[in-house]
């Protein structure tokens, strides 16, 4: 089988069908690091707290996606959280720990601490794990192998690809689409700045919506409601929402909080472009609309165990966010819908499987942070699976 994509999602499934026995290739467009996979700081939600249930956590899906996620993806990505978690820690990922259990936050929509860390790099915590273990495995590896066609072949589906050398096809039983989604490519065309990195531009999902496959929300882009907005070098940075979750709120120009800081993703972006739209916003000196989030209301405890990497991004751009507050705006981050898939991931395509931020559905039109490195695992581990034993019926 034949795995699209070095990401969190890809390299899961990767891991997940070799583990199976299956014969497997991962071709990806640049390097096997290049991804928004290992960009992502903040963490990944699973109900582990005492107080929490996979229960609970899926009522928060469905809430914050305002009742447009697909229930059944939902119950799935919540109820295999706890596992997903105790699968990549025997590979060897150190999630945060403190007073005998996970360090826990609530982020924006949950109604628990739910977010686990790997200090303020949990993505590249994630990646590297599972990169490590594909590396020490069999599968084939296909660097600069950028998928330009899908056509169904004899026994499969053929994929062509752009190599540095021409071109290449390989023919698979099956094939899982783990492309990630488009919004570094979105955002160029706005003229706006974006989290995402120079691969994330979506042309597999164009592919595969040419070969046939359905879609859902594809409409539906999710801005990251903390964009760094100043100095110059920090504008297009995610500022981790664990800052809200560690005690950092948004205040308007006269000081005043203007929304719930720990609100849903939509809400809390949508309150900052309405408090710019209004007049009561700061601008930075380049002319760009912003707010203040201000980071010294979070412990310095808190800041040095969970936020060390913004920390040393601000303070080695001049800027100490424990002492002084810092500019934040909206910026484009994230791809809400994808490719239509059923349980077990498989897409409206016979032999085609989605995982990850390419796939739609198990956010609705609007996810809670950390539940996309979670999608990524869960639906990873199931495409993985499914697609191999697939192959091999
Ligand atoms: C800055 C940042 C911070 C984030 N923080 C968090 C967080 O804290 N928690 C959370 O849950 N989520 C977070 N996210 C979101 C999350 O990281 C991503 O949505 C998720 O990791 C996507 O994983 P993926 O495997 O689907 O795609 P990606 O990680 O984007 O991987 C896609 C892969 O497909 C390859 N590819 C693309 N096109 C082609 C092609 N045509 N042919 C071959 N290969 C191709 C790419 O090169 C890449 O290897 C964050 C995202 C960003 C950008």
């Amino acid at each position: 089988m034949l795995v699209i994509g070095s990401g969190a999602a890809g390299l899961s499934a990767a891991v997940s069908a070799e583990r199976t026995g299956a014969r497997v290739a991962v071709a990806t467009k640049t390097t096997l690091q290049a991804n928004n996979s290992s960009k992502a700081q903040g963490g990944i939600q699973a109900a582990l707290g005492d107080d929490d249930s996979p229960g609970l956590h899926a009522e928060d899906v469905m809430r914050s996606s305002h009742d447009t996620a697909d229930p059944a993806l939902a119950e799935v990505l919540t109820s295999e959280a706890p596992g997903a978690i105790a699968w990549l820690e025997a590979m060897g990922c150190a999630f945060t720990r403190e007073n005998g259990g996970y360090r826990l936050a609530r982020c924006g929509g949950a109604s628990r601490k739910r977010l686990l860390q790997v200090g303020d790099r949990t993505g590249h915590a994630i990646t590297k794990t599972l990169r490590d273990e594909l590396e020490a495995g069999s599968a084939d590896v296909l660097a600069h192998h950028r998928l330009t066609a899908l056509d169904r072949a004899s026994g499969g589906w053929r994929a062509t690809f752009a190599t540095p050398d021409g071109g290449d096809e390989i023919d698979a039983a099956t094939i899982v689409l783990a492309s990630g989604g488009r919004c570094y490519a979105e955002a160029a065309t706005r003229g706006e700045l974006s989290t995402n990195h120079p691969n994330a531009t979506g042309e597999t999902t164009r592919i595969a919506l040419e070969a046939g496959a359905a879609a859902r929300d594809l409409d539906a882009l999710q801005y990251h409601p903390n964009g760094g907005a100043w100095p110059v070098t920090m504008q297009g940075y995610s500022i981790p929402e664990t800052t809200r979750a560690y005690g950092a709120v948004l205040l308007n120009a006269a000081g005043e909080e203007f929304t719930d800081s720990l609100g849903a993703r939509d809400v809390v972006s949508q309150a900052i472009f309405d408090e710019v739209e209004a007049g009561r916003g700061v601008q930075t000196e380049d002319g760009r609309p912003a707010v203040w989030l201000d980071t010294t209301r979070i412990s310095r405890h808190d800041a040095e165990v969970s936020l060390p990497y913004m920390l040393r991004r601000y303070r080695g751009a001049g800027i100490d966010p424990l002492t002084e507050p810092i500019l934040t705006y909206p910026v484009l981050h994230y791809q809400n819908g994808g490719l239509v898939i059923d349980t077990r991931a498989e897409t409206t395509l016979e032999g085609v499987f989605a995982c990850g931020e390419i796939a739609g559905g198990t956010h609705g039109r609007n996810r809670m942070m950390g539940n996309s490195l979670l999608e990524c695992v869960v639906f990873g581990r199931r495409a993985g699976t499914a697609a191999s034993e697939q192959a091999r019926s």
